[in-house]
């Protein structure tokens, strides 16, 4: 929500006037310029500007006296604007443009004797004094326009009214009776400007705490939510039906959720029991559509913020997929695998009444690989009699496709790619930091040394290495070797290199041991909230230009917040790592077409979707007034292709 305020005043030099229209400029830019005010004999250049007719009011002081011909009162009128003080009209300039202006002066008469009265006082409490003055001129002459509202403007004219008071008072008249305040009919958004946008605030406010109260002890998917909906305000704003349509409700809801029991038989004859799930979160585009994960960690809340953001991140690729998520608590780490055949086994005997090619196309995550997704395949293929394109990821030979395994890993490389781009800049010669050394991780190891990067850590739960002659060709072999088939840990790397060094983390401290290297470039590829605000802090004292998600939320909040304000180039994991599921679609295409695509061909698809992934994430940022904020931008893009469908399908 966007309700700052921008105050820029003009004086008669002509350098400062040149400075506060490029202020202007720059301030409409970076956020929307809801306020001005104009200290100036002569403001004819300010008028000029077209940043300063997309604000939304503007104030003049005593001294702001100025001939208005007809097509700049037309102008003010229909942008908004207001002067304060003594306008002289031209013949020609109607009558109900005349009537608005006037309301707007008279209305502000009082807090500019106020303003006179703090002439006196000390800089900076003047300064606040007017801030906080013309914060609710803004109000009032929003308000005024509004003929109707008599007793909202007498008592606020009364209150000496703060912002959030006026906040208050227009979500109240929002949600009162509509004759209360409007003589029958709602209040127009055109006419209410600024107070429009604090009641889409209280919405967003009304909707997270409603989604809080619905959905206790699940932390992450509340984050997730948060996340995404603090983006919203803008689209909320201009959209009014998706509010109507109750879409963020809705889509914060899953369709499905499946939870079921996995009894099996440990290789001790032991019988354990895991607790299955499926969350069918979205449809709007296509079939759901999202990975499984194997961890102990696994519960419903972690398995809905995974599934929530799906719905944003498949809606980015462009694909006809629809967003779903699952998994078990059952670890997979320290198994025999026949333990996991049976675990994959009894998992699928019941999730197989669930999915279909045609309903729910499952695939990996975290602890599933190309092993688990070929026992879940050979039992759902045994138990329907059907070899259908249910799950991808599936073996090359057996109707997979080429490029799925790499594609996660590959693609957050490619947005590094992308967002250095903008910035006429290329990862060649750049630092990496990656973690994680799954298969991510590896992948996204691999296109960094492809493209002449140096990659200098890994991770896993235990620790991390640091590498600083950086990790090549040949170290990156044997380290898929150590992980992919001899299922080793990453502190075996430091035994195996002796450049490098191993770094053990410890379970409760505040930081993260791979985030304390120097690096240009940092891929958090292990899981979610493995990058705190104080890691962030420190990437940034050590300079990191680029964080491009390869997991699913490994940012927090607070670290996010950093990066923006910093302005470092941050790529959300919704877009980022997008490049997996778009693959994964791929080979649903393939299956249904029964053939193969070679890695040439779908390596190039990848890097097309990718760089139409950043394009729409950079032009919603743009298109919103967050020029170069490409996590408001993922949430954005990807929420208005959901909610257009969710709109044209109904209420279901
Ligand atoms: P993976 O092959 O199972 O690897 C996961 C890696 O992360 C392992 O090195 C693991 O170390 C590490 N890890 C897991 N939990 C950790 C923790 N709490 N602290 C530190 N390290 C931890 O999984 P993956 O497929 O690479 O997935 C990694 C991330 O990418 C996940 O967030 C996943 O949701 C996301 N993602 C994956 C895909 C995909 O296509 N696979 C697509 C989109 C997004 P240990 O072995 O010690 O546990």
């Amino acid at each position: 929500m966007c309700l700052s305020r921008a105050s820029f005043s003009t004086s008669h030099g002509g350098g400062r006037r040149f400075r506060v229209a490029r202020q202007l400029r720059l301030g409409f830019q970076k956020q929307r310029v809801v306020s001005i005010s104009i200290h100036s004999q002569n403001i004819r250049e300010l008028l000029d500007n077209d940043a300063f007719f997309q604000s939304e009011v503007a104030i003049g002081d005593r001294n702001c006296k100025q001939r208005l011909d007809r097509s700049l009162c037309i102008r003010l009128h229909n942008a908004k604007l207001f002067f304060i003080k003594r306008f002289v009209f031209d013949s020609g300039v109607n009558h109900r443009v005349k009537r608005r202006c006037s309301d707007a002066r008279l209305l502000c008469q009082s807090v500019e004797q106020r303003t006179l009265a703090l002439t006196d006082a000390p800089v900076e409490a003047r300064d606040t004094a007017r801030s906080a003055q013309y914060l609710n001129v803004r109000h009032r002459v929003d308000a005024c326009s509004f003929h109707h509202a008599p007793a909202f403007l007498q008592t606020h004219a009364r209150a000496g009214s703060t912002e959030s008071l006026a906040e208050r008072r227009a979500i109240e008249c929002y949600r009162a009776p509509p004759n209360q305040y409007t003589g029958g009919r709602r209040p127009q958004r055109r006419r209410w400007g600024a107070i429009w946008s604090a009641v889409v605030k209280a919405y967003i406010e009304e909707f997270l705490a409603r989604i809080e109260t619905r959905n206790p002890h699940e932390p992450e998917f509340l984050q997730a939510v948060r996340e995404v909906a603090m983006s919203l305000d803008g689209v909320l704003d201009r959209r009014r039906e998706y509010r109507e349509h109750k879409i963020l409700d809705r889509m914060a809801e899953p369709e499905r959720s499946i939870l079921f029991r996995v009894p099996w038989t440990d290789a001790s004859g032991q019988v354990q029991v895991n607790r299955g799930f499926r969350v069918q979160m979205s449809s709007a585009l296509g079939p759901y559509k999202g990975g499984l994960r194997f961890h102990p960690t696994v519960n419903l809340s972690i398995l809905k913020f995974l599934a929530f953001e799906q719905t944003l991140k498949n809606s980015l690729t462009d694909l006809p997929i629809g967003a779903g998520k699952g998994g078990a608590d059952f670890d997979p780490k320290g198994r025999t695998d026949e333990e996991i055949m049976r675990f994959c086994q009894s998992f699928m005997s019941e999730l197989q009444r669930h999915i279909g090619p045609d309903t729910d196309v499952p695939a990996g995550d975290i602890g599933v690989g190309q092993r688990e997704i070929g026992y879940l395949f050979g039992h759902y293929k045994k138990l329907r009699n059907e070899f259908t394109g249910v799950l991808t990821g599936k073996g090359v030979v057996w109707g997979g496709s080429l490029i799925r395994t790499e594609a996660t890993g590959y693609g957050a490389v490619y947005f590094a790619g992308e967002m250095l781009g903008a910035r006429e800049k290329t990862l060649e010669g750049k630092t990496c930091l990656v973690s994680g050394s799954g298969n991510v991780a590896l992948h996204a190891v691999e296109e960094l040394i492809r493209l002449g990067a140096t990659p200098v850590t890994l991770s896993d739960s235990g620790g991390c290495i640091h590498d600083p002659e950086g990790i090549d060709q040949e170290k990156l072999q044997w380290t898929k070797d150590l992980k992919i088939h001899r299922r080793g840990r990453i502190s075996d790397y430091a035994e195996r290199y002796s450049a490098a060094t191993f770094h053990p983390q410890a379970p409760d401290a505040d930081d993260h041991v791979v985030w304390t290297f120097a690096g240009d470039v940092a891929l958090p590829c292990a899981t979610q909230n493995e990058l705190n605000e104080i890691d962030a802090k420190r990437l940034l004292e050590n300079h990191v230009q680029v964080v491009s998600e390869g997991a699913n939320m490994p940012c927090t909040p607070g670290a996010i917040s950093a990066f923006l304000d910093a302005g470092a180039l941050y790529g959300p994991g919704k877009a980022a790592n997008a490049g997996g599921v778009a693959v994964s679609a791929l080979e649903m295409s393939q299956n249904s077409m029964r053939m193969r695509w070679s890695r040439e061909e779908v390596q190039d698809r990848l890097r097309e979707i990718m760089r139409r992934i950043f394009r729409s994430c950079a032009g919603a940022a743009a298109e919103y007034g967050m020029e170069g904020n490409y996590f408001a931008g993922a949430n954005i893009a990807g929420f208005i292709k959901v909610a257009d469908a969710m709109v044209d399908q109904g209420h279901v």
